[in-house]
């Protein structure tokens, strides 16, 4: 299984931390240099500006998460058992899933 995180749509709200039940995901500042740490292609990995139309629907909620400060990397992508918790979790819709049959799976926020 490979799993990356779309960087600049990533809100950094640790949904996918939270509901994945064998820690694919760690959370990190936007400063670390861990922060391209998964298979994130070229145009998808984090350089320094989030997604606008992303800031613009995240920006201003309240929900006792932090917003745009850290970002999610798929840092144990292989350990993924595909129960697809964080496909229905994440806020951002920035997660993509490649089986090992090369099915791939986005997410589609609920
Ligand atoms: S689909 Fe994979 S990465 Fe997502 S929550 Fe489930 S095990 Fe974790
Ligand atoms: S759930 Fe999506 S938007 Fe939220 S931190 Fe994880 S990857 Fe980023």
């Amino acid at each position: 299984m490979d799993v990356y995180v779309d960087k600049p749509k990533c809100t950094g709200c640790e949904h996918c931390k939270d509901v994945c039940p064998v820690a694919v995901f760690e959370i990190v500042d936007t400063n670390s240099p861990k922060v391209n740490g998964d298979s994130a292609p070229e145009e998808k990995k984090w350089k320094g500006q989030h997604d606008p139309a992303v800031v613009a629907k995240f920006g201003q909620v309240s929900d006792g998460h932090t917003h745009f400060k850290d970002i999610s990397v798929a840092v144990n992508g292989s350990a993924c058992i595909l129960c697809q918790a964080c496909l229905i979790e994440c806020e951002g819709e920035c997660i993509t899933i490649t089986d090992d049959n090369k099915t791939v799976y986005q997410s589609v926020y609920k």
